[in-house]
């Protein structure tokens, strides 16, 4: 089902709150080290102003555990915002204090406040009624635009559609368009490419997956239990003992599903957990004990070449190998590259891939790139997302 946004209502001399992800990376000083989610929050902005509203931003910043903290005060989003937009945004000291409620009072069109810290307060992570209704009372329409916390049901992410009409704003519509359309109306053959440390934290994932896609692609440090699975000797690789009898399972889940499933055929292996450990590529059923797999070999990057060439749709989430050692970053950077060169949709699941492809310098070929790790992972998962969810169906 899709959602309302702000194109499908009326903002005309509305307050309208709109939840920004605003949780900006920054350095000791408090300066702002990477303005990209305050420049995505621009459109979402700039059309309501173009359209008379008045504008009333809100969104966390780090994690303040429910307290005040100057630390994480948004001053330095303020004056970036002001900035850019090019006129003075106003900074309340409080969320739906003393100084929001003036602030907010008096708006003219055009205007726009931003709130404090939503974190500061602890009933905005507990979506405390009250507290939800207060913040609503600021305003009377609400916008949600942070999909990087649309999985959190929080006050300012969800608990405040229940005392206004609420939509989603540019971004979180282009999260579902993208998102939403790869997984539940892909164009095939519709590939999804998973890495990574861990099967643990992508089990959901690749179940969800294996209803949907033609060829399933692991890689990454969770391949190792499913070559174990195999039967194979995997030496010192990360591998969840526990997770063997579910990766057979999802084996098996594959086959009764016809999806092709590719899992390295060879590997880097390295005799130590560290870029100057001695490395060398090998077949995956050869690897020697006291070495382990840290990145995908050559045979395998040019097998996944062969079968993306043919996909129309590809979603990929985590790293092919241990990226962060240049020595074992190649498998991860030639599947960025591999997805650049394609004439098909693509699409990554935020976190380390986005990253990848950043470092590949190959980003403004990539379809689309999630802004959220952890909610992303959830809609593949197909879970649903409470702040996505709580807002209005088209
Ligand atoms: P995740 O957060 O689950 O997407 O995992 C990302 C992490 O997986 C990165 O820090 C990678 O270094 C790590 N990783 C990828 N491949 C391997 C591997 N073969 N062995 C150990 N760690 C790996």
């Amino acid at each position: 089902m899709s959602k309302k946004t702000i194109q499908d209502i009326d903002v005309t001399g509305k307050k309208v709150l709109v939840r920004c992800d605003f949780n900006v990376p920054q350095d000791e000083n408090g300066n702002i080290t990477d303005t990209r989610r305050i420049v995505g929050a621009l459109p979402t902005i700039k059309y309501l102003l173009e359209h008379n509203a008045k504008v009333i931003l809100c969104s966390h910043l780090g994690r303040p555990k429910g307290e005040v903290n100057p630390k994480f005060s948004l001053e330095p989003v303020q004056k970036e915002l002001s900035k850019e937009l090019g006129i003075e945004v106003k900074l309340a000291s409080d969320i739906i204090g003393e100084s929001a409620k003036t602030l907010t009072s008096n708006m003219k069109e055009g205007e726009v406040v931003l709130l404090e810290n939503v974190r500061f307060d602890k009933r905005e992570e507990e979506n405390d009624k009250e507290f939800s209704k207060e913040l609503a009372s600021l305003a009377e329409i609400y916008v949600n635009d942070a999909f990087g916390t649309a999985h959190r049901a929080h006050a300012s992410t969800a608990g405040v559609s229940e005392f206004l009409p609420a939509v989603s704003g540019f971004l979180i519509e282009k999260e579902l368009k993208f998102l939403g359309d790869a997984l539940n109306n892909p164009e095939r053959p519709f590939v999804a490419i998973l890495g990574g440390k861990k099967v643990s934290d992508k089990i959901m994932v690749i179940n969800n997956l294996l209803e949907k896609v033609d060829t399933l692609i692991i890689g990454g440090g969770m391949a190792y239990t499913f070559l174990k699975a195999q039967g194979m000797n995997i030496g010192t690789s990360v591998c969840e003992d526990d997770k063997i009898e579910l990766a057979k399972e999802l084996l098996k889940k594959a086959e009764e599903k016809n999806v092709k499933l590719i899992l390295p055929e060879d590997v880097v292996i390295a005799n130590a957990f560290d870029e100057n450990a001695e490395s060398k590529v090998v077949k995956a059923n050869e690897i020697e004990d006291g070495w382990m797999g840290m990145d995908i070999g050559p045979a395998t990057i040019s097998k996944c070449k062969e079968v993306l060439q043919n996909a129309k749709t590809i979603m990929w989430n985590g790293p092919m190998g241990v990226f962060e050692m240049s020595k074992f970053a190649c498998g991860t950077n030639e599947i960025a590259k591999i997805l650049a060169s394609l004439d098909a949709t693509t699409v990554i699941g935020g976190g380390d891939s986005a990253s990848a492809v950043e470092k590949a310098g190959v980003s403004d070929k990539i379809t689309h790139i999630s802004t959220g790790g952890g909610a992303s992972l959830e809609f593949l998962e197909g879970k649903v997302l409470p702040g996505i969810d709580c807002l209005e169906d088209k």
